[in-house]
């Protein structure tokens, strides 16, 4: 073989999204991509850094999968495995323990990704948890209607908010956790295990991470709004957030501990968390991997000048990372952002308002759109995705927070009424 440069088969990474591509190609990495089941990825127009593509059904046929894997490192050996889409994670350890390649292991997957586990584990390290119950058995629903509410009930393999529900008072749980059971039972195609947990209100905060050899460097620390529910939408994401010291160092030693106590001692992590009472970090979740399908690189990588995917790839592949690792928070070099388009509505899509004004707008780098006219939007809980993701770049969180409120006088979609949307 001649070309020694290193090879890294990506697992399900959706291609609309560019940032995990670019990173892989300045990083001369070479990725073999598993496309998304739902993807169609023409092999005469493959992404940046992309060399072929693998087709594994992860849900079909695990075993197979591994088995593909297994023979393909075999006759064309790759140095080790990635995803940036949750429900992979797991799948992705294993299959990296089994060939010997670089990995977190299935055990920390397996903790990062069940939500039941992960609340054992952090309550189990001392960390801030809320009063959970696990939904696994008859019975169990009186253990949750002891919780003070209101609570939140979701799937303990959730992913995107799926189902994810406030319920107010232990009168209407049982009809709460009814309805996400039939939206994951609609969305995942099973019955999903739910956790119901107490209600933590505060600011929202998401944390990008980068581990190795156990030592955590926190990239940035970004703004992710303040959601009451009943149905958790995503709507902004801005970096660095404006926190006082001592806040910020709560935040920044709850996300180190929560690393040690769930085992992730190498690669990215995407945290999710709220500052209870506006001053208490307690986890939501922490992904082992990159967040956001990618946004969080071109989020932490604006806001510290690290390319924290580059660094996630190498480390991926078994190699050093380009830049020492330092623990604790990075200091920041400029703001960025993410807005997140709501749909506002439902029915199917007419008109979607101002996303050209906005590309042209020299601040933002990127439109990422998902929905078009003629797409039918499903009213919620139901959950048909995000309209659109606008990137951009700013000097400081303040002004992307008054860019963020020009973009929401300005992008607007009018729908149709659908009989069948309603
Ligand atoms: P998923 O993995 O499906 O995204 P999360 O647990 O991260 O599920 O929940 C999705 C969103 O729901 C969070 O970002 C947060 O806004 C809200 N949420 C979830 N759990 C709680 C909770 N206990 N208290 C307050 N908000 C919550």
């Amino acid at each position: 073989m001649t070309d020694s440069r290193p090879t890294l088969v990506l697992v399900y990474q959706r291609t609309s999204l560019p940032w995990i591509f670019e990173s892989a190609e300045r990083a001369g990495i070479d990725l073999v991509l598993v496309p998304r089941p739902d993807e169609d990825v023409p092999a005469d127009r493959l992404p940046p850094a992309v060399v072929g593509l693998l087709v594994l059904d992860l849900d079909g046929d695990r075993a197979d999968a591994l088995e593909t894997l297994r023979k393909r490192h075999e006759t064309q050996p790759f140095q080790g495995l990635v995803t940036l889409y949750d429900p992979a994670v797991p799948f992705v350890a294993e299959a990296a323990e089994r060939l010997g390649l670089p990995g977190i292991g299935c055990e920390a997957a397996f903790g990062a990704q069940d939500k039941r586990v992960m609340r054992e584990r952090l309550a189990a390290a001392g960390l801030n948890v809320p009063r959970f119950a696990r939904l696994d058995k008859p019975g169990d629903l009186a253990t949750a209607k002891d919780l003070s509410f209101p609570v939140v009930v979701k799937p303990a393999h959730g992913f995107s908010s799926l189902g994810v529900t406030r319920a107010e008072t232990a009168e209407s749980l049982e009809n709460v956790v009814a309805e996400v059971r039939q939206v994951c039972a609609n969305k995942l195609g099973h019955v999903a295990a739910l956790v119901v947990e107490e209600y933590l209100d505060g600011p929202e905060l998401a944390v990008e991470s980068l581990a190795r050899d156990g030592a955590v460097q926190v990239l940035s620390i970004g703004y992710k709004g303040e959601p009451e529910g009943p149905y958790f939408e995503e709507s902004v994401y801005r970096a660095p957030a404006e926190l006082p010291d001592a806040i910020r160092d709560a935040v920044v030693h709850e996300v180190i501990a929560a690393h040690t106590a769930l085992g992730i001692t190498e690669g990215p992590t995407h945290t999710e968390l709220r500052l209870r009472g506006g001053a208490e970090p307690y986890l939501l979740e922490m992904g082992a991997r990159i967040g956001g399908s990618g946004v969080s690189q071109y989020i932490a990588s604006h806001v510290t000048g690290v390319d924290f995917a580059g660094e996630a790839l190498r480390i991926a592949a078994g190699l050093e990372p380009a830049n020492r690792l330092v623990e604790g928070l990075t200091a920041s070099v400029g703001a960025a952002a993410n807005y997140i388009v709501p749909c506002g509505g439902h029915g199917r899509i007419a008109t979607i308002h101002g996303l050209d004004e906005v590309r042209a707008d020299p601040r933002v780098d990127h439109v990422v759109q998902m929905l078009f006219p003629g797409d039918v939007v499903r009213p919620y809980p139901d959950f048909t995705g995000y309209p659109a993701f606008v990137l951009s770049r700013h000097r400081t969180v303040a002004e992307a927070e008054e860019f963020h409120a020009y973009l929401e006088r300005t992008i607007r979609i009018d729908y149709i009424p659908e009989e069948d949307a309603s």
